[in-house]
């Protein structure tokens, strides 16, 4: 692990730690972004690795955060989940391993699929504004 995510982490809120580096899920309805309907990126609050787009984020009902897709293929890195005595397909970050979320099969078209995903696993970052590197936020002078 680079020193550059030690740091991250060392950010963290205790909610966003324990999603993220524990496996943790937060409570329906109680995060930041269930409910949020701007158009932006959604990255990965450790790595800052853009993950999903608010064009793909649809209403679940569920209380949490729902996309359809990622923003871009190998983003996300998924698994098979038996904890909790359910077959689930567990979602993590791929570039740092960060846990996001779940996948189900049951989403809309195009892709069939549900990104159940932690608001506490995710930074969003609204779009317009100073349009800087995709990959590279600078950091603030
Ligand atoms: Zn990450």
């Amino acid at each position: 692990m680079t020193t550059e995510l030690q740091a991250r982490l060392a950010e963290l809120t205790p909610l966003q730690y324990a999603v993220t580096q524990q496996g943790q899920t937060e409570r329906a309805f109680t995060g930041v972004y269930w409910d949020n309907h701007d158009e932006g990126t959604y990255r990965c609050v450790v790595c800052r690795t853009p993950l999903f787009d608010s064009g793909t984020k649809f209403e679940s009902g569920s209380g949490w955060p729902s996309f359809y897709d990622v923003i871009e293929s190998g983003r996300v890195a998924t698994k098979e989940d038996d904890t909790l005595g359910m077959r689930r397909i567990e979602a993590t970050c791929a570039t740092c391993g960060a846990h996001l979320g779940h996948v189900f099969p049951d989403g809309p078209r195009p892709t069939g699929l549900r990104f159940c995903m932690n608001s506490a696993s995710l930074e969003f970052e609204p779009r317009g504004g100073t349009e800087a590197g995709e990959d590279d936020a600078p950091e603030p002078a």
